[in-house]
């Protein structure tokens, strides 16, 4: 398979494509960010490196970070985890309130505001430094110690956390919140506001496609039964209220941040990463989404 290639047909149509999506502007840090900025990045098991664009300048990964933190929750808690958060798609937006109240502060899944709220809370608990940690396993994972987070980003997302404190107030008061709310917003916020890179969020993202072992030397940095969990989630829940559009136009399992970055794998095959900040309605990359769709219709490989 020449990825390169293909890559460079996407490149070429993206350059003529218009879009309509719009930068996020309710963390008013982000809408700062050049809408033109474009990066895809695929890393082959087989073959290793392809990209096109602003593959190397680091954005705000946002709610990718959600898939780093699961990882580390199941790896910490395994199946117990999933008595306080559900694993079905919610069918609403990212930061709904609605679904909390009626389904008595049980979030759907994981990769909703709620349900990542709910697993920050379980690393606070679990972990003595879960910061530290959490950058700790980003650089395991990348074989990258350079990577951080953006202050700017993460101050001015604590000043307009409303809804988040909303959803932690709702879901306390289910008793499904033990640590204060301010400590467990603080720690959510910090970790959204990682930055990284096409390139790197791809290395990161190879455990999935590769069984849980990290790629440069073959260490299981998860089994492989957590790793087809994780994916199935990411297939069913990785795009909000959009996760049943994402399979049908682009039939892999990946994870979306408002950064403007997706990042999703081929099992077997390769991770991908794209990065193209204006989003659609739903809060997904537009142009990002129309790269992967041009992607597996290219390959004509998809998990389906
Ligand atoms: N930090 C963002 C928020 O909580 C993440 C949302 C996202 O990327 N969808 O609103």
């Amino acid at each position: 398979m020449d990825y390169q290639q293909i890559l460079n047909t996407i490149a070429s149509e993206l350059h003529s494509k218009s879009y309509t999506g719009k930068v996020a502007s309710y963390i008013p840090e982000l809408e700062k960010i050049d809408p033109k900025k474009f990066g895809m990045h695929l890393y082959c098991i087989n073959s290793g490196h392809y990209s096109f664009g602003n593959n190397e300048e680091r954005f705000s990964i946002q709610s990718i970070s959600k898939v780093f933190a699961l990882t580390r929750a199941m790896a910490l808690l395994g199946d117990d985890l999933f008595i306080r958060v559900d694993v079905e798609p919610s069918g609403d937006p990212f930061n709904s309130l609605v679904q909390l109240e009626y389904e008595q502060g049980i979030p759907r899944n994981p990769f909703i505001n709620a349900g990542a709220l709910v697993i920050s809370d379980i690393l606070i608990s679990q972990l003595d430094h879960p910061k530290k940690d959490f950058l700790d396993f980003i650089h395991k994972i990348t074989g990258n110690d350079s990577i951080n987070i953006n202050t700017e980003v993460y101050i001015s997302e604590k000043k307009h956390s409303y809804r988040n404190a909303a959803l932690l107030n709702l879901m306390k008061s289910f008793a499904n919140i033990e640590n204060d709310i301010e400590t467990v917003l603080d720690f959510y916020v910090y970790q959204c506001a990682i930055e990284m890179s096409c390139k790197e969020l791809c290395t990161a993202f190879m455990m999935y496609a590769n069984g849980g072992k990290r790629i440069s030397d073959d260490y299981q940095i998860l089994s492989p039964e957590k790793v087809k969990r994780i994916n199935a989630i990411m297939q069913t829940c990785g795009f909000y209220d959009e996760a049943g559009e994402f399979s049908f136009r682009v039939g892999l399992p990946g994870k979306s941040g408002v950064g403007g970055g997706i990042a999703a794998v081929h099992p077997g095959q390769y991770a991908v990463t794209v990065w193209s900040p204006p989003l659609n309605p739903k809060g997904n990359s537009e142009l990002g989404m129309y790269a992967l769709e041009q992607l597996t219709t290219l390959t004509g490989l998809s998990i389906f």
